[in-house]
């Protein structure tokens, strides 16, 4: 997660944020609908200190480096240390696992009609498109939360197999889209035990254990015939219920040990 590397172009994007690219890089760029991973750059050949906030891939496959500078200078031919925020890694990488648990409990819960149609995964939150025509009730959304933590609660592996587009077909690993794939020897499928296979190229955790409780937030319809989710993992679960909790002791303080029959009593 850490390497040298050596400036070979910079450009200034404006005032506060300059595009690095170096001969090589740890960082993983924006791609799929994962956002890309953050970090330090740390200038060895002269005072220089950067804080990564953006990697993009050129259609080239070059990645060019957003980079803040916090202080000091950098210059093509630079040499410099790479550092990537490996805490923000894994939160990306929980809510990308978590992603594909509930596409699979979705595809359970609703039915196979249920296909993504987009997403977008950062260290904060997990965010999934889907075909479906109606809003999803208290007793689906549960039902889908009991079967991704079912198999988050299994600690069973993840697993990142490279094979043919057409033995991927056989096994039933779902793609979101086909267009990508046309034309490549390889795909890469990630399996979570044997309950979800997507191809997929973004990064995951090893076991899915490590995505701690998924919780979704929020269920929304963005246009006609797609929903939209919003869920959190890990210690992001934690955040998000100690918010909730807050709101609950503050109903407690103004409806008293019971706020739902102080609403009651109120409305009467
Ligand atoms: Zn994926």
């Amino acid at each position: 997660m850490q390497t040298e590397g050596q400036i070979l172009d910079l450009e200034a994007k404006d005032s506060v944020i300059k595009q690095l690219i170096f001969d090589r890089t740890p960082f993983y760029a924006e791609a799929g609908g994962q956002v890309a991973d953050g970090g330090k750059v740390e200038n060895l050949s002269r005072a220089g200190l950067g804080r990564i906030v953006g990697v993009k891939t050129t259609s080239r496959g070059v990645f060019v480096h957003q980079v803040q500078v916090v202080e000091g200078a950098f210059a093509v031919e630079d040499k410099c240390k790479l550092g990537v925020d490996a805490v923000r890694r894994r939160r990306i990488a929980r809510n990308h696992t978590a992603t594909h648990l509930i596409h699979a409990a979705l595809r359970v819960v609703l039915g196979k009609h249920v296909m993504q149609a987009g997403s977008r995964v950062s260290d904060k939150e997990l965010r999934f498109d889907f075909s479906h025509f109606e809003g999803l009730n208290a007793e689906e959304i549960a039902k889908i939360e009991d079967l991704a933590n079912e198999i988050v609660l299994a600690d069973v592996l993840v697993k990142t197999q490279e094979m043919p587009l057409v033995r991927a077909k056989e096994m039933g690993a779902l793609a979101h889209f086909d267009e990508e794939y046309k034309g490549k020897d390889l795909v890469r499928v990630v399996s979570v035990g044997d309950s979800s296979q997507e191809l997929c190229g973004g990064t995951h955790i090893s076991r899915s254990g490590e995505i701690g409780l998924i919780k979704i937030t929020s269920e929304e319809s963005i246009s006609s015939g797609v929903r939209r989710i919003h869920a959190v993992t890990g210690d992001n679960t934690l955040g998000w219920l100690r918010e909730a909790d807050k709101v609950v002791l503050q109903l407690r303080s103004e409806l008293g040990d019971d706020p739902l029959e102080g609403l009651r009593k109120l409305r009467r």
